[in-house]
């Protein structure tokens, strides 16, 4: 660089630092942090890590906790340093003007009639970023992904869930590999929350009666975009001690506790709407948590409007959208006669029906008084359009519920589906993002719900996938060695054992990923019935084959925490030791980096008990391959060429014979089409057929399987016609 330019470009700076106070940079960065829209833009990610790369992880990524840990002169300083004016003024705009943009979106032309109605949208938990420690796994991920999809659709839409100060808990794992857990306070200054406020500025809170006295909840707002996202939390005095912390945990406590956090979600949401003065076109009940809240719907609409019971339970049904996302029979929410009376008592003295009538709602027999109350069948009831979250999973649960509509046969049962899908600005990795952005033209990520899009994935140059591909393997190596370090020293284990960990895995061997809840009927110890046909691919020196797990177990389930302590203590068997490996605490954080980085990703669930899955959708749009039983999502992805499936898609009765049939074509599928279409390679060195096969994926299943699809779906087909626009069918 010669002097003059070295000149210009010191002037430039000198300007810049004149022009923009260390305060006011620092206000540009805290309004950046405080939209959680940041968190999939990786170049305002990348602002915020470049400020202090090591405390930046060791903060769990959360930027409102790293900038209070830093003056803003020091911020100006470090920002001086990275000459990061200009992107923190872009960024900035950015947000502005995408806060902005609401009438050009796709929902401003496709969803008018919510436009002064929005869609209230209520879950239980909402994955967003691992720094909002709000979510469990799949369903918290899911509403994560299905309010930012809103959000870049410009849908109008509030979100109701739940504040809990201590989230879902940490997993380390003993010595033995036993899962132990251990929760902690979120901070809540550190979270990008405010009080919610009324039309008239004040914060609002709301009171849920109950037989037994009254609970309070206090409402949180965090911007998601251009959602509006409001947390109930219970933590508020005037409340018992035992109430304070009624919303402390996620899915924590007995059946008393959960009944009471599901009246706070549907009834106290609902509450909170009217104190905010929304008066929303359409309820969407995502799961049964929420499937109170049409009764205090019920409730103001014969109050407000002078309707009988009857009247109103049809006008809210209609404005009611419910999806199930349990294809289990145990796996709904239930709850017995008294803690229905003493939860519900009082607003059903509002409702001005009996005990039995109440009952009757959460009953597939209403007068049969063995019957305790179900959460999903009470959101069949009250809604007018319900869905499953696949297709196989709309059959399985036509056939679960048929003896709700005891006259109808099984094609007309009124449960559709509409098939779950991934945020992909969330999930995709910032190198393949560059990668599309030269291939599928520029601004495509504005245009994710185009299929024309999609199309130029075939121009995609084999060489430039397989190497961008090759740096997000060597990222994932890199973070699952540092992890399995840092877990040995926590275990306080040899400085024999940390230098192994820091050499785990190899870089050019097919790496395989399974992580997700380690529910048993997901099967993370399928392949140990085969354990030793899998070591020999393990250990092939010309073809090797190694294994990255992770996940948690529900911390009452014995049975899902034996599963991670057989395969966390692999690594004292000489043949797994470096190539089978346990990453602790899944997260999203965990989740983006394995399913980024992995050359497969195994799913093995028992069929038909995956309602859909979304972690394989991930892997897609980084180039990674599925291999997976044909359940959930993949029973409609599969086309013989975008993957591979395990087994043909059929199950025996016996659960044991199911298992072993499932083990053998585990092993049959990697041993004679992973590993040999991995390692087949053409001149160049390249694995064409598999970068074909990645290519396929790309091209067929990123644009189906994306949320954006699916908010499209959820709004044609559900949200429009309950807000009383044109209906159209759900398949
Ligand atoms: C995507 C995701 C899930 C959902 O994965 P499944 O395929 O449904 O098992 C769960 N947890 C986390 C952290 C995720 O990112």
């Amino acid at each position: 660089m010669s002097q003059v330019e070295d000149g210009t470009v010191a002037a430039i700076e000198r300007v810049n630092w004149t022009e923009i106070t260390p305060q006011a940079l620092y206000n540009k960065l805290q309004s950046l942090a405080s939209n959680l829209w940041w968190s999939w833009h990786p170049e305002v990610v990348s602002l915020f890590r470049d400020l202090d790369p090591v405390r930046w992880r060791q903060l769990d990524h959360n930027p409102i906790a790293l900038l209070a840990e830093m003056s803003p002169e020091l911020v100006a300083e470090r920002a001086g340093e990275m000459v990061m004016y200009t992107r923190i003024n872009q960024a900035h705009r950015r947000l502005k003007d995408y806060m902005a943009d609401v009438h050009q979106t796709w929902g401003g032309i496709h969803a008018g009639v919510l436009g002064s109605k929005p869609v209230a949208y209520f879950s239980a938990e909402f994955g967003i970023h691992e720094s909002v420690p709000i979510y469990s796994g799949g369903l918290g991920v899911l509403s994560g992904d299905h309010i930012k999809s809103a959000s870049g659709l410009g849908v109008p839409l509030v979100a109701i869930g739940l504040f809990y100060d201590q989230g879902y808990f940490k997993q380390h794992l003993n010595g033995e590999g036993y899962q132990q857990e251990e929760y902690l306070d979120t901070k809540v200054d550190n979270l990008p929350m405010e009080a919610a406020t009324g039309p008239d500025g004040k914060p609002i809170s709301v009171t849920i009666d109950t037989r037994d006295g009254t609970l309070l909840a206090k409402v949180w707002l965090m911007h998601v975009g251009r959602v509006k996202l409001y947390l109930l939390d219970c933590d508020v005095e005037g409340n018992s001690p035992q109430d304070r912390e009624l919303t402390s945990r996620l899915y924590g406590g007995d059946r008393r506790t959960r009944i009471r956090q599901e009246l706070v979600l549907g009834v106290g949401g609902v509450k909170a709407l009217r104190a905010l003065g929304i008066t929303p076109g359409c309820y969407h009940l995502n799961e049964g948590h929420s499937a109170f809240a049409p009764l205090e719907v019920i409730r103001e609409r014969m109050e407000g409007d002078g309707l009988s019971f009857d009247d109103a339970l049809r006008d809210v049904a209609q404005h009611t959208v419910f999806t199930t996302h349990t294809p289990v029979p145990a796996g709904h929410d239930r709850f017995d006669a008294a803690l229905v009376e003493e939860h519900l008592g009082p607003l059903r003295d509002h409702l001005g029906i009996s005990h039995e009538q109440l009952m009757g709602l959460g009953r597939v027999e209403p007068q049969n008084e063995h019957e305790t109350f179900c959460m999903t069948v009470i959101g069949l009831k009250l809604s007018r359009r319900a869905n499953a979250v696949s297709s196989l999973h709309g059959h399985v649960s036509r056939r679960m519920w048929a003896h709700l509509w005891p006259w109808r046969v099984e094609e007309e049962i009124p449960i559709g589906h509409i098939t779950n899908g991934v945020h992909i600005p969330s999930w995709i990795a910032q190198p393949m993002q560059q990668l599309f952005e030269r291939h599928l033209g520029q601004g495509w990520r504005l245009r994710l719900e185009e299929p024309e899009v999609w199309n130029k994935v075939y121009t995609i140059e084999p060489g430039e996938l397989w190497e961008t591909h090759h740096a997000l393997k060597s990222r994932l190596l890199e973070f699952v060695r540092r992890r399995l370090s840092r877990q040995c020293r926590r275990r306080n284990e040899d400085e024999t054992a940390v230098e192994a960990a820091r050499s785990a895995l190899d870089p050019s061997a097919l790496t395989i990923g399974f992580a997700r809840r380690f529910a048993t009927y997901k099967r993370a110890d399928l392949f140990l019935r085969k354990l030793d046909e899998i070591a020999e691919l393990i250990n092939d020196p010309e073809r090797p084959v190694q294994f990255i797990f992770s996940g948690k177990a529900h911390p009452a389930d014995e049975g899902g925490k034996s599963f991670i302590k057989k395969i966390a203590q692999l690594r004292r068997d000489p043949r797994f030791a470096g190539r089978v490996v346990f990453v602790e605490d899944y997260d999203i954080n965990v989740g983006r980096h394995l399913t980024q980085g992995v050359d497969v990703w195994l799913n093995n669930p028992r069929r038909p008990l995956e309602a859909s899955g979304t972690s394989g959708m991930k892997v897609i749009l980084n180039g990674g391959l599925n291999c997976s039983i044909l359940d959930g999502w993949w029973a409609e992805a599969y086309n013989g060429r975008n993957g591979f499936a395990i087994g043909n898609g059929t199950q025996h009765v016996d659960d044991n014979i199911t298992d072993e049939r499932d083990a053998e074509n585990l092993y049959n599928v990697l041993a004679y089409e992973v590993v040999p279409t991995f390692y087949d390679r053409d001149a160049d060195g390249l694995p064409s057929k598999w970068i074909n096969m990645m290519i396929e994926s790309i091209a067929t299943l990123a644009e189906r399987f994306s949320s954006h699809r699916m908010v499209v779906d959820y709004v044609r087909h559900c949200y429009v016609p309950a807000a009383g626009g044109l209906s159209s069918d759900m398949p």
